[in-house]
């Protein structure tokens, strides 16, 4: 069977604040019969869709989880009924939301599958503590890299540590000792600056700065929690300079601790 127009819409929750979600995602969600949502969607989400069928399933690492395979075929067995469904994952689909692997499962059965961005959870989350990305003269670019692999194989440290680019680091809480070994044996400065950033854009949303040196230290006192990202470079240190310029919106500032940590 194939279908001439996408049944299935693989759609990006953006990272919790409900207003950052595309025009386009909420106009699919209106649109559509059955929402298959991942649990790190913001719940609020779901306003926009209250005419559609909810399935509930999460894939947390570590935790309990619904098995890949399952969502595949429940996806398949809607498509194949001519459901309007739409799979939704937080932050960007395509963004360590496995987008890419579902679509490719999809198609090889015939169905097509289209994609609509959500801002993905390390973006929002330096945006929200005021810390540019990147920034002539301190960072000529960002990587976004997982620190959770699936065969646990190393990630190439010394290419991260040496290349430049701002690191935002998804899915790390539980591997901070590897990342600050890592970075440090790959030559990164033992100074660099470090934010880490839970539930980004949510309404409870915590941050805080340390220095590369004091990163596992720094996150046991904050007991940072997961879903956390790790935002690393010299552009984390200019977030105090912009604060004055760019204040963090008012649904963080009750929350939050001071960015720029003693040592930096
Ligand atoms: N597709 C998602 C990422 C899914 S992987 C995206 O684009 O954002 C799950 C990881 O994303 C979490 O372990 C955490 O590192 C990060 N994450 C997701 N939501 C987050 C949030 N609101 N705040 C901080 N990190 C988040």
């Amino acid at each position: 069977m194939h279908c001439a127009s996408p049944l299935v819409h693989l759609v990006g929750a953006g990272p919790g604040d409900p207003e950052l979600l595309t025009l386009k995602a909420a106009r699919v969600l209106s649109q559509a019969e059955v929402v298959m949502v991942d649990d790190l969607v913001n719940p609020a989400i779901l306003e926009h869709c209250p005419q559609a069928r909810i399935i509930r399933v999460g894939k947390r690492g570590g935790c309990r989880s619904t098995p890949q395979e399952f969502i595949n075929r429940l996806m398949l067995r809607y498509a194949r009924q001519g459901r309007r469904l739409v799979r939704l994952k937080g932050g960007d689909p395509c963004v360590f939301g496995r987008a890419g692997e579902e679509a490719q499962w999809l198609a090889a059965r015939g169905i097509a599958s289209e994609t609509v961005n959500g801002i993905t959870a390390g973006l929002a989350g330096a945006t929200q503590c005021g810390i540019p990305l990147t920034l002539r003269g301190l960072s000529r670019g960002v990587t976004l890299v997982t620190a959770h692999t699936r065969d646990d194989s190393e990630l190439n440290w010394q290419g991260l540590a040496q290349g430049g680019t701002t690191l935002v680091v998804y899915m790390g809480v539980a591997r901070l000792e590897q990342i600050q070994q890592g970075l440090l044996a790959g030559g990164m400065p033992a100074s660099t600056p470090v934010a880490m950033i839970e539930r980004a854009s949510l309404p409870d949303q915590r941050h805080h700065a340390c220095t590369l040196a004091q990163l596992c230290v720094e996150a046991g006192h904050f007991e940072l929690e997961s879903p956390a990202v790790l935002v690393i470079g010299e552009v984390v240190a200019a977030s105090a300079m912009l604060a004055g310029i760019a204040p963090l919106s008012s649904a963080v500032v009750s929350t939050a601790t001071p960015m720029q940590p003693a040592s930096i």
